[in-house]
């Protein structure tokens, strides 16, 4: 039991040895199972030069206004920082506060995180904090919510369609863009990093 790279479940602690997988194939776990490992992961050149573009449309997001709506000569629009601020001002402001977390915040902590680490990584070495970072990343993936934000937005834009001229705008596409992006980076893929850095790590 005293090597150090066995595989255990997360979910009921089931203790594997690890196989080599091909891309496409996935280990799973006897006894309940769960997910354990899967083939072809991203490389991490690939997870970094992900993370900067997540970056950049991370900016696209926030700067453009992601819906418009005109009725009668008179428009408005809405950047994701000023629906959050709108919220403020509302009845319920808690809500705001946990919006600005869920759609900015912690999506923004995780890029710039990931392209900490990743940017470090990509060189073989390890991050300065890069235990304390790749632990926040655990922790910040359930916060990080993007695809509800994105599905409030369609539905939102969806229903006031009958009424009033909406218009997706820049920021949708690439809120859009992003939800895919984070997705893709902030998986468990990055878990490899701890195997390949393992003489490294201070
Ligand atoms: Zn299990």
């Amino acid at each position: 039991m005293n090597t150090p790279d066995w595989t255990i479940c997360e979910h009921c602690d089931s203790v594997y040895q690890p196989t080599p997988l091909g891309r496409g194939q996935t280990a799973r776990c006897t006894r309940c199972g769960a997910i354990l490992a899967r083939g072809g992961q991203l490389s991490t050149q690939q997870l970094l030069a992900l993370s900067i573009c997540a970056a950049i449309v991370f900016c696209f997001a926030n700067a453009f206004p992601v819906i418009s709506i005109s009725m009668q000569g008179l428009s408005n629009e809405a950047t994701l920082w000023q629906s959050v601020q709108a919220l403020a001002q509302g009845r319920i402001s808690l809500i705001a506060a946990v919006a600005g977390l869920t759609i900015i915040l912690a999506p923004m902590l995780q890029i710039i995180l990931l392209c900490w680490v990743l940017s470090f990584a990509v060189v073989g070495t390890a991050a300065p904090g890069f235990k304390a970072c790749m632990r926040a990343l655990e922790h910040l993936r359930p916060w990080s919510m993007l695809e509800v934000c994105l599905l409030g937005i369609l539905v939102a834009i969806v229903k006031l369609g009958g009424i009033l001229d909406v218009h997706p705008g820049l920021g949708l596409w690439s809120l859009a863009m992003l939800t895919v992006l984070i997705i893709l980076i902030s998986g468990k893929g990055i878990r490899h990093l701890w195997t390949e850095l393992e003489g490294v790590i201070p």
